[in-house]
């Protein structure tokens, strides 16, 4: 049941005007077609696999680097130990 906006009448829900003083009231339409702007087309998906991929690469690199870290300490340990003992430079 609803009510006639205009005089208040009581109506069926289905009534798309009042039968007492004739307003037409029913539904909005829907068919209402907003004007479509076009928008400029940018491609922000790819923007995020983009920035996914440097922080992919970043990650990538900062464990590149601790696996680098351990055998370049080790090897710069040999180094020395090898120029300490053995002195191939001619180092004093
Ligand atoms: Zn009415």
């Amino acid at each position: 049941m609803k009510y006639c906006p205009n005089c208040g009448a009581q109506l069926p829900d289905n009534a798309n005007f009042c039968s007492v003083c004739g307003t037409r009231f029913g539904a909005p339409q829907q068919n209402y077609q907003q004007p479509q702007y076009q928008q400029p087309q940018y491609q922000q998906p790819q923007k995020m696999t983009y920035m996914d991929r440097v922080r992919q690469a970043r990650q990538e690199q900062k464990q590149k680097k601790g696996q680098i870290k351990w055998w370049m300490w080790a090897l710069i340990g040999i180094g020395t130990y090898l120029l300490i003992q053995f002195n191939p430079l001619g180092l004093s």
